[in-house]
């Protein structure tokens, strides 16, 4: 266990801290820029740390934003972190300390909302990062929330399923002790290492502590379908990623920046991350067409010209525990290498800071969609914009997973399944209409005819046409501001999120900002 210190049955006192104040001015510029992952490979030291990142790319489009210098301080700066350390039961003998963080970026919008992440990478600065882009991808995609996030220091391998839910319970009561989560307040999701049995367990623990509160299932989201979870959240990021790309392919600048046509079919893929978010992307981009040639875990990368079958090799990792041995593909150490491959796309799906200045020569994919949270940094970033490459940023790429949970907690709030109450009576209305049409053509419908025309929408059909628009919309909002302040799409889309959260804060008057 890397991240926690080992006691022999001294259940010590707990110790944690709250800052409920604002940090961006107050942390030193030193400690905001460096990196906080040290086994990054493909980062000079002299780059930017993942917030520092964040930080950088959010001062540029600030610049351009023609918004007052007053709100882009405001607008920055992270409203208050839980900082939490506590024991927890390993067996009958020992005990581990463990740390957890949660950070709110914004509270201009309430609930806030953004993952927790399960892993021995995390750190306060790491989750302040994540929670400053939930901020800023909510406002991208119209989610009325602001931004928050969570991270458990430790590695989720090492740990029991029992072992994981006695943390996870743990670490709920923190948040509820603090009141960092409730469906008003904070709703957090799932992230690296962490999914929708994690999120059970925190709503459990959440209803617990507030056995009043008839929306306690409204407290988090990517739950099972069983604990109120939407159908369709699961692979919603990884959809998501799939419509944004396809919606950029269609746009004529693009077509000419990167040589490609619009269709999906035929383009040659990679995706780095075979996790949540890269196993989903994968698949989209598969059942429509495109041929996925490389994929990347953290131990190797599996590649193959012809193409990878995802759900074979899903499979043989499941049974295997890793990539080696599959198939005819070849197998490259590492998953940094694997991205440097020829290809159309490129999908990195797992980690922040994955292409710096070290690799981002190497890159020859002509569109990269950032699936993943920060996975390039900023001089990377100016490299491949400087080529003529099409970087598709994170913050509006992969906010799929916020909107579903968005339709999820509206779903919990509204206690009822989506189109439980209209379904029927639309299919029944459509059905006379039908039998008006046939009788006035002289033709009957087939019973397939018929029933293509009236079926009416299931859950998982509203919440893919939802995030389906939701992300058209983004893109093209992005594209039009990008083509206004003739800038990179990622500038475009913070320039957006932050017109937007500016708009809210202002009108709500200045005093909570
Ligand atoms: P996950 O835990 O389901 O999957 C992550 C995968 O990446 C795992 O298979 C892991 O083994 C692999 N991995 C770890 N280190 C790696 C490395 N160095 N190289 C290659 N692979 C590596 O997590 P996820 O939910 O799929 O999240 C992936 C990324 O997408 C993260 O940046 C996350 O913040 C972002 N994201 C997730 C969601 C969501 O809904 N889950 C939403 C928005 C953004």
């Amino acid at each position: 266990m890397v991240a926690a210190a080992l006691l022999r049955r001294t259940p010590g006192s707990l110790a944690s801290a709250i800052r409920l104040h604002r940090t961006a001015a107050a942390a030193t510029p030193i400690a905001r820029f460096m990196s906080t992952h040290v086994t990054n490979a493909a980062c000079e030291d002299n780059e930017p740390g993942f917030l520092g990142s964040v930080e950088t790319f959010y001062d540029r489009a600030a610049k351009i934003s023609g918004v007052s210098e007053k709100s882009l301080t405001g607008i920055k700066a992270v409203d208050a972190v839980l900082s939490v350390k506590f024991p927890v039961e390993i067996d009958a003998d020992t005990h581990v300390i463990i740390e957890g963080y949660r950070a709110q970026h914004s509270r201009h919008r309430l609930p806030c909302k953004g993952g927790i992440r399960f892993s021995d990478e995390v750190d306060l600065q790491e989750v302040e990062a994540l929670a400053s882009l939930m901020t800023y991808k909510c406002a991208v995609v119209d989610v009325p929330f602001g931004g928050a996030k969570g991270g458990v220091k430790l590695n989720p391998k090492k740990f029991t399923p029992a072992q994981l839910e006695r943390i996870t319970r743990r670490y709920t009561m923190e948040l509820c002790q603090k009141n960092f989560i409730g469906p008003g307040v904070d709703v957090p999701a799932p992230d690296v290492g962490t999914g929708p049995r994690e999120m059970s367990w925190i709503m459990d623990t959440y209803r617990q502590f507030n056995p009043q509160d008839v929306n306690a299932a409204g407290c988090v989201t990517g739950k099972p379908i069983s604990q109120g979870g939407v159908r369709g959240r699961n692979e919603a990021t990884g959809l998501g990623v799939y419509y944004g790309i396809r919606e950029f392919l269609q746009f004529p600048e693009v077509q000419e920046m990167t040589g490609l046509d619009g269709n999906i079919a035929g383009k040659t893929v990679i995706v780095q991350g075979f996790g949540n978010v890269g196993y989903w992307a994968a698949k989209f981009f598969q059942n429509n067409g495109a041929k996925i040639i490389g994929i990347g875990e953290h131990d190797v990368s599996a590649y193959d010209p012809n193409g990878i079958d995802i759900e074979a090799i899903f499979k043989h990792r499941a049974e295997n525990g890793t990539f080696r041995g599959f198939g005819n593909a070849e197998i490259i150490d590492g998953s940094i290498k694997v991205m440097e491959r020829e290809c159309d796309i490129l999908i990195p799906a797992a980690l922040e800071r994955q292409i710096g200045l070290k690799n981002v020569k190497n890159i020859k994919a002509k569109i990269i969609g950032e699936a993943a949270n920060g996975p390039i940094t900023p001089d990377a970033h100016d490299y491949l914009v400087s080529q003529g490459k099409v970087v598709i940023p994170d913050l509006l790429l992969n906010a799929g997973g916020v909107t579903v949970s968005y339709f999820e907690w509206l779903k919990n709030l509204s206690h009822v399944r989506f189109g439980r109450m209209s379904r029927k009576w639309e299919e029944a209305g459509k059905s006379r209409l039908l039998t008006l049409v046939e009788e006035n053509a002289g033709r009957q419908l087939t019973p397939q005819e018929r029933r293509a025309v009236i079926h009416g929408a299931e859950e998982h059909e509203l919440v893919y046409s939802g995030l389906e628009d939701t992300m058209i919309g983004a893109c093209e909002e992005t594209r039009a501001t990008a083509a206004l302040k003739n800038t990179d799409f990622r500038t475009a889309a913070l320039v957006n999120a932050i017109q937007k959260i500016s708009t809210v804060t202002t009108q709500s008057g200045q005093m909570f900002l």
